[in-house]
C-alpha cells in the first residue's frame, strides 16, 4: 500500500516514539533500540500493536539506527542486515492489513565530508544498503528522519532512491532562534524543504527537536514553503533527566491540542517523536476523528 494513498480530508495519524517507548519497557538508556528486533522482538511487536490499537494508521519500523555507520558505533556492525530484515518483518506482521508500514532511516551518527570523515559516496552506499534490505523484506515507503544537516538528508534521499524506493519522505530537526527555525547547521526550514522537493522527496516535514509550541512554528514555516504533503512529529516537550531517568512533560492532552492546531494549517500527516506514547496517540485519535 502506498502511504500517500491514505491521504484524505483528515490527517493521517502515524505512531508515537519507538526508542523512548522501548526504554519505558526496559531498554537501558544509551543502548541501541534497533538490536531489540533480534533480542526482544516480542517487545517491539507489542509497541507496534499498542500504537495500532490506539489509532495509528502508520507504524515505523524499529530501524532508525540501522545504517552500517550507526551500528559500527554501537559495536554491532555484524547485525546490519538482520536489524533491518527483522525490523521490517516485525512491523509488517504487527500491521497486517490494519496499518501501513514505513521504513525508518536515521542519521549516520557521524558527519559527512567536509565536516567529518565519511565520503558522500560511502554515506549514500550505507543508506542504499539499509533501504535495499527494508525493501527486500517488504517495506516500500521510506522515511528518512531526524536529519540535522541538509547535506546528509540529500545524500540519504539519493541513497534511498538508488535502492529503487519510489516513495521517500524526509523529515528534519530544527531549532528555534527567535522567530526563525534552522537546522544545527544553520539552514532554514524553507530552504531545506525546497531543496528536498527539488531532489525528488515524496513528502517532507519535521520530527524531534523540541516540544509542541516550537514545532507549531516549524510546521507553519514548512507549510508555506512546499506543496508536497507534510509530516510533523514533535517530541513530547523538551526532555529533562532526573535520577538517570529521562522525563518528558508533554501530556497526551497537550499532544491532542497540538494535533488540532496543526490540522488547521493543513498538515496532512501527524505523529509523535521522543516521549510520545500510545496514550498520546489515543488522545490524538479522538481529535482526528472529531475533525
Ligand atoms: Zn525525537
Amino acid at each position: 500500500m502506498s502511504l500517500l494513498d491514505l491521504l484524505s480530508s483528515k490527517p493521517v495519524l502515524f505512531d508515537g516514539a519507538m526508542g523512548t517507548e522501548l526504554q519505558n519497557r526496559g531498554l537501558a538508556v544509551g543502548s541501541p533500540p534497533d538490536l531489540w528486533n533480534i533480542e526482544k522482538p516480542e517487545v517491539v511487536r507489542q509497541v507496534h500493536l499498542d500504537y495500532i490499537r490506539a489509532g495509528s494508521q502508520v507504524v515505523e519500523t524499529n530501524t532508525f539506527g540501522g545504517t552500517q555507520s550507526r551500528l559500527e558505533r554501537s559495536g554491532a556492525v555484524e547485525f546490519v542486515d538482520s536489524v533491518n530484515s527483522t525490523g521490517a518483518k516485525i512491523a509488517l506482521e504487527a500491521a497486517g492489513k490494519t496499518a501501513a508500514v514505513v521504513g525508518s532511516v536515521g542519521p549516520l551518527g557521524s558527519l559527512i565530508e567536509p565536516y567529518g570523515d565519511i565520503s558522500k559516496e560511502d554515506a549514500a552506499g550505507m543508506f542504499r544498503k539499509q533501504v535495499e534490505t527494508l525493501r527486500t523484506y517488504g517495506v516500500q515507503t521510506i522515511l528518512i528522519e531526524t536529519m540535522i544537516s541538509l547535506d546528509e538528508a540529500l545524500v540519504a534521499l539519493e541513497g534511498a532512491k538508488s535502492a529503487g524506493a519510489s516513495e521517500v519522505g524526509v523529515t528534519m530537526t530544527f531549532q528555534r532562534s527567535g522567530d526563525e527555525v534552522r537546522t544545527a547547521f544553520g539552514e532554514s526550514a524553507a530552504d531545506c524543504v525546497r531543496r528536498l522537493e527539488k531532489a525528488g522527496a515524496s513528502f517532507v516535514g519535521s520530527n524531534c527537536g523540541s516540544g509542541f509550541e516550537d514545532m507549531m512554528l516549524v510546521a507553519t514555516e514548512i507549510r508555506r514553503s512546499t506543496r508536497l504533503p507534510v509530516l510533523i512529529q514533535p517530541n513530547a516537550g523538551v526532555p529533562t533527566v532526573e535520577n538517570n531517568v529521562v522525563q518528558y512533560s508533554g501530556s497526551p492532552k497537550g499532544f491532542a491540542e497540538f494535533v488540532r492546531s496543526v490540522s488547521k494549517i493543513g498538515i496532512e500527516m501527524i505523529g509523535g517523536c521522543c516521549g510520545t506514547t500510545p496514550a498520546h496517540i489515543e488522545e490524538a485519535r479522538k481529535v482526528v476523528d472529531s475533525l
